[in-house]
């Protein structure tokens, strides 16, 4: 049964609010913005496969200290899921041996902590008994959207993104589509920083939505958390047909 579970679902760290980690299965979890913080050791030992939407901190902020745990603990893997280009950018600038150890040559060459599998826009791949279609959105860094399929149900994911044709286009060609996961990170009186950072605004959420056909449930995340009452208060007021609900942690939505 596809669900997802929030960990984190907020654009920074405030107080319980944390970054972006979507638990798709014990297995599986999109992003790693909350991983350490809000599992148990056992929980964090079924881990087997992080999807990455992009390299921004606020996504993946506990892949070093994921990494970590799963060599002390006893030489666990995990396989980090993204495209070759945000792949290279995580081993740039954090597995570097500078920031932190290559945790793709440890304990030992050929033997790794971290591996890395590539994934190719339009090309749909399957992990843990879900079939993942991911697509490209349009935000400041390379960054990823999927649709997620599993027994007969999908649900679509924006991740970071402004406008995009292509996250619309791949929902609306979706057939069995049961509810969408679609960011706003400012509130309307940000709109420039919005624009400027690629993110949405419950006005530009709403222009999205108005292309959108499936009338399907529509959570929202990736809510700046010192502005959750605000952007909420704004998101209850757009015009639309679609149920508006917002996204909490600890909170499982369950699809179909
Ligand atoms: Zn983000
Ligand atoms: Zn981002």
């Amino acid at each position: 049964m596809l669900s997802i579970l929030p960990l984190g679902c907020y654009g920074s760290d405030l107080e319980e609010k944390k970054c972006i980690s979507m638990r798709l299965s014990p297995a599986t979890i999109i992003d790693a913005g909350a991983i350490l913080s809000n599992m148990s050791s056992a929980e964090l030992l079924k881990v087997k496969h992080i999807l990455i939407t992009h390299a921004h901190f606020d996504h993946i902020k506990d892949l070093p200290t994921l990494a970590d745990f799963m060599l002390s603990y006893g030489m666990h893997t995990f396989t980090i899921h993204t495209t070759r280009t945000i792949a290279d950018q995580i081993r740039q600038y954090v597995f570097n041996d500078l920031i932190w150890p290559d945790f793709t040559n440890l304990p030992k060459k050929g033997t790794p902590t971290v591996a890395f599998e590539y994934f190719e826009y339009g090309q749909p791949f399957v992990v843990d008994d879900m079939d993942i279609l991911p697509i490209p959105v349009n935000h400041v860094v390379e960054s990823v959207g999927f649709i997620i399929r599993q027994d007969g149900v999908s649900l679509g994911y924006s991740g970071d993104t402004g406008p995009c044709d292509r996250f619309v286009e791949a929902v609306n060609n979706e057939k069995n589509l049961q509810l969408l996961c679609w960011e706003t990170s400012f509130p309307n009186r940000l709109e420039v920083i919005a624009k400027n950072s690629k993110h949405l605004t419950p006005r530009g959420l709403e222009s999205e939505l108005a292309r959108v056909s499936p009338q399907v449930p529509v959570w929202v995340f990736h809510m700046k958390p010192s502005m959750i009452d605000e952007i909420e208060k704004e998101l209850s007021e757009i015009k639309t047909k679609k149920p508006i609900r917002f996204m909490r942690q600890k909170r499982p939505i369950v699809v179909g």
